[in-house]
């Protein structure tokens, strides 16, 4: 009988982390640095090409927008990454701006060259978006400034022409694969990216758990989450798996408005919205995993 009562305790508790596990969430997908995410593309790969995995794949999640922030200046150093804002905007996903140039606040030589440079990344936004809200920004690098008197000033530039701020509050890193990824796919070399997949795959599991955990542990309840990709070759690759694990945890897939009525995106700023609120609260988070791939000399 004890032996029974035991067994049945253990399944319990069990079941009870399986619920904890898969119970549902959120998430609203976001995807920046539209055309063209990374400098060089490995042979054979096209802007278009990525845009179109990331579209399909998406769609095939039941994803109902992915919001997508765009580099204007993209277009003049390639042209054929224009099909890009296209597809994206004939998938019926909405395009916002992530400046011109991504111009970090933090380095542009003055604010108003910033403003100048998010002006100019407004171009290929507004005829794409004709009767659609596309005043959302998202801060490049997700710098909104480390001067409080410019951060200030950006901050009132944007609410003055009508922006929103795009919020984050989880990634998995995808950008520090992009350049290892194309190297090694020019080289050939399968047996790293296929190393660089399974390392970053893990990353996504673990930064899933890690955002329930902090999200509890900062507010007392899972928020609505708001996660950042970038339209670059590996991101393409592995976003299939992602969405996988994502499906598998939970996800309930909403678009950015959505997501950002929760209070906690009520105050823009630097970095993410999770780690930004437990500081601010004098909370500390628990660190994530050390990667064991050195992604900048790997393929070199
Ligand atoms: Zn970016």
């Amino acid at each position: 009988m004890k032996q029974l009562r035991c067994s049945l305790f253990v399944g319990l508790a069990v079941a009870t982390f399986a619920a904890n596990a898969a119970e549902p969430f959120n998430i609203a997908i976001t995807v920046d640095d539209l055309p063209a995410h990374g400098s060089v593309l490995a042979p054979g790969a096209t802007r278009a090409g990525i845009a179109d995995t990331f579209v399909k794949t998406l769609k095939a999640h039941g994803v109902p927008e992915a919001f997508g922030f765009v580099n204007a200046r993209a277009l003049a150093v390639e042209p054929n990454s224009v099909q890009v804002l296209d597809i994206w905007r004939k998938a019926g996903y909405p395009l916002g701006n992530h400046t011109y140039s991504h111009l970090s606040i933090d380095s542009a030589e003055t604010q108003d060259v910033w403003e100048r440079d998010v002006e100019a990344g407004e171009g290929p936004i507004v005829p794409r978006m004709a009767g659609a809200d596309w005043r959302y920004f998202r801060y490049p690098f997700l710098a909104a400034g480390s001067d409080p008197v410019r951060r200030e000033g950006g901050y009132a530039f944007l609410r003055m022409r009508g922006y929103k701020i795009a919020d984050v509050s989880v990634t998995f890193n995808d950008w520090d694969y992009t350049d290892a990824y194309t190297r090694c796919a020019a080289k050939g070399d399968y047996s790293s990216i296929e190393a660089m997949k399974a390392q970053y795959l893990k990353g996504v599991d673990d930064e899933i758990a890690r955002m329930r955990s902090a999200s509890q542990q900062v507010y007392g309840r899972m928020i609505p989450q708001v996660l950042l990709l970038h339209l670059g070759a590996f991101s393409a690759l592995t976003l299939g798996d992602v969405m996988k694990r994502l499906d598998a945890a939970g996800a309930r897939y909403v678009t950015l408005a959505q997501a950002q009525t929760d209070p906690a995106y009520a105050q823009p700023g630097n970095g993410m919205v999770i780690a930004r609120a437990a500081k601010e609260r004098g909370i500390q988070l628990p660190g994530g995993q050390m990667d064991r791939l050195n992604l900048n000399t790997l393929c070199r």
